[in-house]
């Protein structure tokens, strides 16, 4: 019996080194977010954080906004980036949101959220602070602080699905969700520093092609392809090549960088 019980505190002693080990060496899930914090961005410049699908997280020289960040943001990942200023929403479906970690982020952050209506449906019944929960609809603008807001039409399914222009810092960023090509993006011809572009990944609006038409009727200065697979991020590369300025830029999952934008 005293040999037994040896044995099991020699077990338990083992598993418990093991175990504090292997969360030693479990890279941080907070990481990255660390990383894209500390990043410096001047003006002109846009510091961006690929998180999958459609989600990232963008910051300017005095602003930082997150897209469709669904569930790959931990609630921890808030006090790494220290201030976060809007969260945005494109639609419900659930690889764009998730109602409770949205509220998680905007609880830990105070950011203002905005959404369509879809995912506003949700949210209305969690934040409570009108002034925290904005209702955009397609056509619609809002302002917080320093940052303009509009929403365009997703030519996509849901509760009044957007995609989202974003002007900061005097930069101004295309966010397409897993929209098709829709023709109220031909309004902002010339007006886009960065698109980012859904490539196909899963939605039935998106692909390479449709891709391509949102890019020749916008004709931002850069592009970066999202919600797709490698293979179809490499085919809108490819169909962009006869566009003639505008530069094509893959960003990888979880990897922050700054992208200077011409003047
Ligand atoms: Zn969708
Ligand atoms: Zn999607």
């Amino acid at each position: 019996m005293k040999a037994l019980y040896k044995a099991s505190i020699a077990g338990a002693a083992t598993i418990s080194i093991a175990l504090a080990a292997y969360l030693y060496l479990l890279p941080s899930s907070t990481a990255p977010f660390e990383e894209f914090t500390s990043m410096h961005v001047n003006e002109g410049e846009v510091g961006i954080m690929f998180l999958g699908t459609s989600a990232f997280i963008i910051k300017t020289s005095h602003y930082t906004v997150v897209i469709d960040p669904a569930t790959k943001m931990p609630k921890d990942a808030v006090a790494s980036l220290g201030i976060v200023d809007a969260i945005l929403i494109t639609h419900e479906h659930s690889d764009h949101f998730d109602a409770s970690s949205t509220f998680d982020l905007h609880h830990a952050s105070e950011a203002v959220v905005i959404a369509n209506e879809g995912a506003y449906k949700s949210l209305e019944g969690l934040i409570h602070r009108a002034e925290k929960l904005i209702l955009l609809l397609p056509g619609e603008t809002a302002k917080t602080d320093g940052i303009v807001i509009s929403a365009i039409a997703s030519n996509h399914s849901g509760i009044s699905p957007l995609m989202y222009v974003i002007s900061m810092d005097g930069l101004t960023i295309l966010h397409g969700s897993d929209s098709g090509f829709e023709p109220g993006l031909l309004d902002y011809e010339g007006k886009i520093d960065i698109a980012l572009l859904p490539t196909g990944g899963g939605s039935p609006t998106a692909s390479p092609s449709q891709a391509f038409k949102m890019a020749e009727a916008v004709m931002p200065k850069i592009v970066i392809p999202m919600h797709g697979t490698s293979a179809e991020y490499a085919e809108f590369g490819s169909l962009l090549t006869s566009l003639q300025g505008i530069e094509f830029v893959e960003v990888q999952a979880q990897s922050p960088q700054v992208i200077s934008v011409r003047s």
